[in-house]
Order: structure tokens, then C-alpha cells, then sequence
């Protein structure tokens, strides 16, 4: 966000100006708290504010509703059963929530829960799972080691806290015991954090924190290098943080930070033949299915598309309909829409 919209919304937050509410929320960094704008509680400072627009964000970046704006009711109409999923999340809010789990509630679970999806746009367990992974990243983006987080949390409940990043990331293995490590970092960027998970050598995964199914992804890779995820960088993550720098700059074409794919025989076939497609181009998912001499294999090819775990850098966000329009994409259709759209700028202006 620019200096200046910071600014705009800053003022619209101490004028608790109505006309900004939906149109940003604000977290507290001091508190650990988000609000709408017109919260009643006593203004921040403006460096303690971080604004976001949309709540999910802001709980993506470990943010958690305030009681006295209750920032995912309607303003002019708290529904009781949409603050009451809320704090039963906050309760235990590294807890997975199950279709089962709404049976034992004292509340009718379905008119609750549309409440929550008309309101707020999202549905209840999609609300618990970025608030469950919120709690993970806020360590991951202090870059700081686990240990020392938990001693530094005021504000969160520390086993609540520690659950939802161990439940995520994996227990590290204590002092004097062998295991694989991965280090995890976030990266702010133009069209929003990502993150960033390596060892010392590769790259594994490279997503926006708001991706859909961001947490099975995270689960997936554990299992398959057996590895823990912490906080901290590595050679790999340097890198690619300079190369999506240039990269949004639009003075990059090809990503040469080191990967590792971890796919089946198939699904890494597909995910190099998206690397063939060059820089500012799109294909249909029948052209990408044919280049691999399956034109019959399209929906297998879409599905392995869609688990690619290295935005940007294999890039499926190439992909589009037969008839134009921009299909599916799991950074979500705004951010396709964007790259697609640079990548043919800075492709005319690099000459490529
Ligand atoms: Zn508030």
C-alpha cells in the first residue's frame, strides 16, 4: 500500500469516517487487535497501523477481530450467532474445525453459518482456517525462532499460539536431535504477502498467504521431506526475494533460483511444460495438455496445474480458457489478471 493511501485511510480512521467502512479494515500492531474504521476504541498511532482490504488479510497477518467494533458483523447489525462462531474461535483458534463440530452447538448451525458467509463474505471454516494460519505466519514473518516468539506473545494465549504453528509447521526438533529443517519466510510484494519455504539449497514452495488450500500444501510438503517448518532465511529465499523484486519491476523474465519439485512423474511433466510457455504468452489448458502429447488428458493437466506449489515461478497464472476468459487460479482472479497483464507490458518493454 502507498504512503499516501495509508495516510487517507488514516484519517479516515481517526474521523471514524462511515464512508471507509468495507473498504479497509485496520490492524493494531501494539494490540494485535483489527477494526473497521469506525472502531470507538482510542485511535493508534499511524506507524502501529497496518492497513488491509479485506479481513481475511488481516488475519492472515495474525490479526484478530476486536470485541469493540466486531469487525466481521454488519455495523449496523451484529448478528449474535456470527460473534458467537467468532469467539468460540478465539477460544481455541488452532482448533480444525469439522462439518461435526456444528451438531454439538447451541445454535442453528446453518443460519448462523450463512449469516457469517453473507456478512463477511467467506465462510466460518474458511474464517477459522486463515485465522488458524494467521497464527502460524505471524512467526514466520517476525523471521524470528519459535522459542523466542512464544516468550514474546502477550497477547495471544501461548499454547493456543504454539498448537496452531506446530499443528502447521511441524514441531522443530529440540536441541541434539537429528531432523530435516525447512525455513520459512515472508515476503511482502506488490500483489501481496507470500511465502517462501527452503532449505539450504532449493526453493519448495513459493504461494501467496492468502491462497486457497495454502495449509494442505504446507502439510503435504512436510510429509514428504519429513521435514519442520521454522522461521528464517536461506541462500534460496535471498534469492528469490531479489529475483521477484526485479521480477514485479517487470525487468524479469526467468527465475533462476534453484527448485525442488516434488510432484509425481506426471504432474512434473506438466509443470515444465508451463515452463516452456514463454514470458507474456497464455495457453489453454487443451494447448498445454497437447504439448505434452495427452490432448485427451485436460482435466488431468488442469489438476496438476492447480498443485503447483511455486507461484509465479512455474507459471500456471499462464493458463487460461479455450475461449479467453481467465479460468481458475488459486492466488485468486484479480492477481492472474494482474500478471498476465504485466507480463505482456514488460514483455514489450524488455523486447522478449
Ligand atoms: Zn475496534
Amino acid at each position: 500500500m502507498t504512503d499516501q493511501k495509508s495516510r487517507e485511510y488514516y484519517q479516515a480512521l481517526l474521523e471514524k469516517d462511515t464512508e471507509y467502512e468495507g473498504v479497509f479494515f485496520v490492524g493494531v500492531k501494539t494490540t494485535g487487535v483489527f477494526c473497521r474504521p469506525t472502531c470507538p476504541a482510542r485511535k493508534p498511532k499511524l506507524q502501529n497501523c497496518e492497513f488491509f482490504a479485506t479481513a481475511e488479510q488481516a488475519l492472515l497477518a495474525s490479526f484478530r477481530p476486536c470485541k469493540r467494533c466486531q469487525p466481521l458483523s454488519h455495523p449496523s447489525h451484529v448478528s449474535e450467532s456470527v460473534q458467537q462462531l467468532v469467539e468460540m474461535v478465539e477460544q481455541n483458534p488452532e482448533k480444525r474445525w469439522r462439518e461435526r463440530d456444528f451438531e454439538a452447538l447451541d445454535l442453528d448451525a446453518s443460519t448462523a453459518r450463512r449469516q457469517f458467509k453473507k456478512r463477511f463474505g467467506m465462510t466460518f471454516i474458511e474464517y477459522a482456517r486463515a485465522r488458524r494460519m494467521g497464527l502460524a505466519m505471524k512467526e514466520i514473518r517476525k523471521g524470528k525462532p519459535v522459542i523466542e516468539a512464544q516468550l514474546s506473545t502477550g497477547y495471544e494465549s501461548s499454547s493456543g499460539f504454539r498448537d496452531a504453528f506446530s499443528k502447521i509447521m511441524g514441531s522443530p526438533p529440540s536441541l541434539g536431535e537429528e531432523g530435516k529443517v525447512l525455513s520459512a519466510a515472508w515476503l511482502d510484494t506488490k500483489l501481496g504477502p507470500m511465502v517462501a519455504i527452503a532449505d539450504e539449497q532449493d526453493l519448495y514452495l513459493l504461494e501467496f498467504v492468502d491462497r486457497r488450500g495454502l495449509e494442505g500444501e504446507v502439510e503435504r510438503l512436510r510429509k514428504k521431506t519429513k521435514a519442520a517448518i521454522i522461521p528464517g532465511k536461506t541462500d534460496p529465499i535471498d534469492s528469490i526475494e531479489e529475483e521477484l523484486d526485479q521480477y514485479f519491476k517487470g525487468e524479469l523474465t526467468c527465475f533462476q533460483t534453484p527448485v525442488k519439485l516434488l510432484g509425481t512423474p506426471f504432474q512434473m511433466e506438466v509443470w515444465e511444460a508451463l515452463c516452456t510457455i514463454p514470458f507474456g504468452d497464455t495457453w489453454s489448458y487443451a494447448e498445454l495438455a497437447a504439448s505434452i502429447g495427452k490432448p485427451s488428458g485436460y482435466r488431468a493437466v488442469a489438476r496438476a496445474n492447480g498443485a503447483n506449489q511455486l507461484a509465479l515461478m512455474i507459471p500456471c497464472h499462464r493458463i487460461i480458457n479455450s475461449n479467453g476468459e481467465l479460468g481458475g487460479y488459486g492466488g485468486g482472479l484479480p492477481r492472474k489478471e494482474w500478471l498476465i497483464q504485466h507480463e505482456q507490458r514488460s514483455g514489450i518493454s524488455l523486447g522478449v
